[in-house]
């Protein structure tokens, strides 16, 4: 089979899928294609928060910050601009810190404040009686976020799929991009594990953790931290709650876990400290001991969930450049290749298709994605060059 486009999006997770629709929608023909089914990657399992306030902290750039706070505002638009929205869930958000972590708490609510951002700050029994599953020490304060919330990452990439066939776009599931075919410095073509092929005028990477191995084939260095490394994984704990407790309402950030409603009488949680010993070969019998942690540390702050039952635990896949910072835009060095790689893609799809979308289709340069392009890697001094690798 061949397939020809104006854009071929490789990769169908959030990231790809409304970068797809956004490109249909803006007029040009497009081929969204992925190795597995799409939604199946990360976007299949995450914790799906969308928010910028997880960026206020770890000297994360304020331009990181600032595309984060538009993306929150793009997720609702495109909640509402699709025939079903439902995928959105506007939750609010409660972050709980007590002790030496209420001057941090302080000081990055006044700074968000300052970045005109929705948070305000309450007392442990304003924070309880805002979300009664909560139970807080007196010497606990909280932030509330009242406009994050969560998305059902396979309902939005379903929605977006829909979407684009419903436009005369065209998905191809269960075929991995496997080769590129690079004529004069343009890549011309993407040639299929079935044998099929895809041309293209543009080809866009949105391949989740393997972005970097598919800009590889065409000989582009995108640095994301390898599939390895502890910070690539992330323990996800899905949890059934009986009906005489009452689960969250809202996201809760308590004890280093964040927790969500996820359905009828479900929930789910993660670890939000992170784990340097978990890596996505730990064992099934030490993920079972780590989420019974997770779950323990939860209860502590929602006694809800002392009788809530384990139902799985599933390990994610962050795809995370190695600056941690998005990367978008052309790829240096060779025509006719855009890469958006980037972690935090259930917050950010929207705004990046959005602006991404633009930048494919109409060719015209969006300011706010300067600071992310992936040429930033490239050094042209060859000393700096021998350093940096
Ligand atoms: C534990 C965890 C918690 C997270 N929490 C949050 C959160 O709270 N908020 C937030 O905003 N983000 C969060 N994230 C990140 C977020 O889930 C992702 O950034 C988001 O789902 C977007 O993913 P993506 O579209 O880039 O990649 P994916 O969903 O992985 O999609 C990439 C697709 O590319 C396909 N593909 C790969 N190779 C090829 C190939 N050769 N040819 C064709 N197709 C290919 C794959 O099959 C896959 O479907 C979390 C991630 C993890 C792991």
């Amino acid at each position: 089979m061949r397939y020809r486009a104006d854009v071929a999006v490789l990769g169908a997770g959030a990231i790809g899928s409304a970068i797809a629709l956004k490109a249909r929608g803006l007029g040009a023909s497009v081929v969204l294609v992925d190795a597995g089914r799409a939604g199946s990657g990360t976007t299949g399992a995450t914790f799906s928060w969308f928010n910028a306030s997880s960026k206020i902290r770890l000297d994360y750039p304020r331009e990181y910050f600032e595309l984060n706070k538009t993306g929150v505002e793009h997720a609702y638009r495109l909640a509402r601009e699709l025939p079903d929205g439902s995928w959105l869930h506007p939750t609010g958000n409660i972050e709980v810190v007590s002790g030496r972590g209420m001057d941090q708490l302080r000081t990055d609510v006044a700074e968000m404040v300052g970045r005109g951002y929705p948070v305000s700050l309450v007392d442990a029994q304003a924070a309880s009686d805002l979300e009664p599953a909560l139970r807080l020490p007196a010497d606990s304060m909280a932030a509330c976020y009242p406009h994050e919330g969560w998305i059902d990452g396979p309902h939005l990439v379903r929605s977006l799929v829909d979407g684009l066939r419903r436009t005369g776009g065209d998905l191809v599931e269960s075929d991995a991009v496997v080769r590129f075919a690079i004529q004069n410095g343009r890549v011309a073509r993407a040639e299929l594990a079935s044998g099929s092929s895809v041309e293209a005028d543009i080809f866009v990477l949105a391949a989740g953790i393997d972005t970097m191995a598919l800009a590889a084939l065409a000989d582009v260095s995108i640095p994301m931290v390898e599939r390895a490394s502890p910070s690539v994984a992330g323990l996800l704990v899905h949890c059934q709650v009986p009906s005489d407790e009452a689960p969250p309402h809202r996201i809760v950030h308590v004890n280093g876990v964040a927790v969500r409603p996820n359905g009828d009488r479900r929930v789910l949680m993660v670890d939000a400290e992170g784990d340097p010993e978990l890596t996505l070969d730990t064992p099934a019998e030490l993920l079972a001991l780590k989420a019974d942690v997770v779950l323990r540390r939860a209860r502590e702050g929602l006694p809800g969930l002392r009788v809530a039952s384990r139902t799985s635990v599933v390990i994610g896949v962050r795809a995370l450049p190695t600056d941690r910072v998005s990367i978008i835009g052309h790829a240096p060095g060779v025509d006719g290749l855009y890469v958006a790689a980037t972690h935090s893609g259930i917050s950010l799809a929207a705004i990046i298709a959005e602006l991404a979308g633009s930048e494919i289709v109409l060719r015209e340069q969006q300011r706010a994605l300067e600071p992310f392009r992936p040429s930033r890697f490239v050094r042209s001094d060859p000393e700096v060059a021998t350093a940096v690798q």
